[in-house]
């Protein structure tokens, strides 16, 4: 293993067409050990710390790839507007993208995601238009309303589960970032999906790295919250999903054109309660604070770990920091009317 230090060199030299600026600051992400899992199994396991991308998530990477791309192609003009449908963090990379092309952005949300994405939306100048949770198939589904509102308002429809300039971000950077950070010694990396860009990006991109090097490719693993089509899906070929989860951002009903041609290799199916033990451990053990996802993700890592034996090495993604939940994951009060582990600090 050489230089895990922090490489914040703009990851994206090289394909940006977009002018520096903020974007200069999204990926080039730090890969940190994240020794007390590492111990427990006898591998090494990391995570990629895409909490510090400048809008505070792994989202900063596909918002640039999508407005790069849109503006390579026309389909958004300078001085134009980005409508999207999201969980939120994409919302605030889009957003923070758009001000640093001199664009504007309108983000449709679902009113049931955390209070703190939507006053982080606000305060960064979003159009914000909260709508009701509605599955994908009802056409009152966040997705389907943003799409209408971009062909009213006349701007440009991100379309982030089926344009797949969000993988290719991932696969062009992140990929190559954690492939030169193991100096291609990984064996697995495991990843939730919302849209599928992050995984099928980097799984595609550390496929690209391996066979260039004449290596084998890397195990890719489905991380999935209860509640998700996707284990069923990779286990079974079959899209059903039962369950739920407190998780946001992640989770599936259905294989978007980002995941599609991905084929993970395995998946693992997290409760939040084996989530939650894994965030609090890396705030107490680690001194690192991050969102539900990256619980599910870290935890993915652990089980995989144990399933490849001591010795290897595996990556995951730290896609959001924990601040961003503050009222859920840390509210003693939430955890406790889901019957959910407390903190001992908090409870
Ligand atoms: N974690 C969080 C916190 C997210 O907001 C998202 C995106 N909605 C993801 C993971 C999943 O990333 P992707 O859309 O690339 O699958």
């Amino acid at each position: 293993m050489t230089d895990l230090s922090p490489n914040r060199q703009a990851a994206t030299i090289g394909w940006q067409t977009v002018s520096p600026g903020m974007t200069a600051a999204i990926g080039g992400t730090p890969l940190i050990r994240l020794e007390r899992a590492s111990q427990e199994t006898g591998c090494n396991i990391y995570g990629k710390a895409e909490f510090m991308n400048p809008g505070g998530s792994v989202k900063d990477r596909a918002a640039l790839a999508i407005i790069n791309d849109a503006l390579k192609s026309g389909a958004l003009k300078p001085g134009g507007t980005v409508v999207e449908g999201t969980a939120g963090n994409t919302g605030i990379g889009l957003t923070l993208v758009a001000h640093a092309v001199g664009c504007k952005a309108v983000i449709v949300v679902p009113e049931t995601q955390s209070r703190e994405k939507l006053d982080f939306l606000r305060m960064i100048g979003a159009d914000l238009r909260l709508v009701p949770a509605k599955p994908y198939r009802d056409p009152g589904n966040y997705v389907h309303v943003s799409r209408r509102l971009a062909e009213e308002i006349g701007g440009f429809w991100a379309n982030q589960f089926d344009n797949t300039a969000n993988r290719e971000g991932h696969r062009a950077t992140t990929a190559r970032e954690i492939w030169e950070q193991t100096d291609g010694k990984i064996d697995a990396f495991t990843c939730a999906c919302g849209t599928g860009g992050t995984l099928a990006g980097i799984a595609l991109g550390l496929r690209d790295q391996a066979a260039a090097a004449g290596k084998a490719a890397p195990r890719v693993v489905l991380a999935d919250p209860e509640g998700s089509a996707l284990y069923g899906w990779v286990k079974s070929n079959d899209l059903t999903a039962t369950g739920n989860s407190i998780t946001e951002g992640i989770g599936q009903g259905r294989v978007t054109a980002n995941l599609e041609g991905s084929a993970p290799d395995d998946a693992e199916r997290i409760p939040d309660a084996e989530a939650l033990e894994q965030i609090f451990s890396l705030t107490s053990n680690e001194g690192l604070s991050v969102g539900g996802s990256s619980g599910i993700n870290v935890a993915a890592a652990i089980r995989t770990a144990r399933r490849l034996g001591p010795g290897h090495t595996i990556v995951t993604i730290l896609c959001d920091g924990g601040a961003r939940y503050q009222s859920k994951l840390f509210n003693p009060e939430f955890l406790r009317a889901k019957n959910l582990p407390v903190p001992p600090w908090l409870a």
